[in-house]
């Protein structure tokens, strides 16, 4: 099937009781055994599993063509059972300009637990062969990159990682299932913030593991979630898949939206640099073509100046609303370097867009008014 028919069938059960097409959201923790001792609805207490969180991970897996995921509260609960999965004194090769959500958990709490982590570029050939240590378990991936939208060729850091031992896993939130499928690409898992594209309208926080084998590692994952209990709510899991029915039309809509925006900014005067993997002159334009179907919806810039510039810049923006996050329908702009704080790697002068679905005119005559001082 195709993703158009994946997105919106996966997982799809009709009500066993009523029929309902669209599933009841079932918030009960509890279900009833039978006399015998069994549990003849096949669930036995909600934070093991429940109907919408399995509903939900079905639909994940087929859109990434994995064996199976695993549904968390937030996008940082699922990358932290990843890390949670390996043990202390292993070796992890993260990019350097990971999100910084990410890089923050490993500095205080996984190197202080015994991890060992390298923050690498590894856009830069050789970095990682340089450095894949005998101790090296994971290599992180995230592609896109955020706010720095770089591309990684996860099909040649997979190859690496494995020949060294060590898993690949892909941070895929900023493409979706609908632009990148990691897994088919050698990745080992995809972690999602499903709290972004495929909620899809920035009103749920959650996040996913989806595992290409259904392995040891994936089955520690699998205990995590249920052990530790940062299970998406049913309601949160509801949400999400409700928002995934739409999703490969809003990928085309925020793709073709944010390439209008880009090439609009690119001619800019005001404009220093513009970083979008959709543009030739990208640095990772080819790889993004090869490995993607579209560029996705986030554009970052630079604007002529400093920090106070970009600032001003988004000061006067009228549509374009001045908050993080990403993903929804309404169109976002955010001085990232501020946001992210000390350590973060965006030039003080650079805004990230999330493109959203207005029509793209108006978010470009937007733009140009605010860039016109
Ligand atoms: C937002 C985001 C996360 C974290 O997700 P939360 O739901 O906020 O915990 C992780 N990775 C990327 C790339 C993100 O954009």
């Amino acid at each position: 099937m195709r993703i158009e028919t994946l997105a919106v069938r996966a997982g799809l059960r009709l009500d066993a009781g009523s029929r309902a097409v669209v599933p009841p959201i079932n918030l009960s923790t509890t279900f009833e055994r039978a006399a015998d001792g069994s549990y003849p609805g096949g669930y036995v207490y909600s934070r093991a599993a429940n109907p919408n969180r399995e509903q939900l991970e079905q639909c994940l897996s087929q859109l990434e063509g994995g064996s199976g995921a695993a549904a968390f509260s937030s996008g940082m609960a699922a990358i932290m059972s990843v890390f949670q999965a390996l043990s202390p004194g292993d070796h992890v090769i993260v990019p350097d300009d990971v999100y910084r959500g990410t890089a923050h958990l490993l500095e205080d709490t996984f190197i202080p637990w015994g991890l060992e982590v390298d923050f690498v570029d590894l856009t830069v050939p050789g970095n990682l062969e340089r450095s894949l240590r005998p101790k090296t378990r994971l290599v992180w991936v995230e592609t896109p990159s955020n706010p720095l939208l770089r591309i990684t060729d996860i099909r040649q850091v997979a190859e690496a990682a494995h020949r060294a031992g060590a898993l690949c896993v892909c941070d895929s939130t900023l493409a979706t299932p609908v632009l990148l499928r990691p897994l088919e690409l050698g990745a080992d898992l995809t972690v999602h913030a499903t709290t972004k594209y495929l909620g899809g309208h920035g009103d749920v926080l959650g996040g996913a593991v989806v595992a290409r084998v259904d392995d040891d590692f994936f089955r520690s994952i699998k205990r995590i979630q249920y052990q530790g209990g940062a299970v998406a709510s049913p309601f949160d899991c509801w949400l999400v898949l409700r928002g995934i029915r739409t999703l490969p039309y809003r990928m085309r809509a925020h793709s073709e939206n944010a390439a209008q925006v880009a090439s609009f900014l690119n001619r800019h005067p005001r404009v220093e640099r513009v970083y979008y993997p959709g543009l030739p002159e990208h640095p990772g334009h080819a790889v993004a073509k090869r490995q993607m179907t579209l560029f996705g919806g986030m554009v970052s810039f630079q604007v002529r100046g400093e920090g106070k510039e970009a600032m001003a810049v988004a000061a006067r923006a009228k549509i374009f609303v001045r908050a993080t996050s990403l993903g929804g329908p309404v169109s976002l702009i955010e001085h990232r370097a501020s946001y992210e704080g000390p350590g973060t790697l965006a030039p003080e002068n650079l805004l990230r867009l999330s493109v959203g679905l207005e029509h793209p005119d108006d978010l470009i005559a937007d733009l140009d008014q605010a860039l016109s001082y």
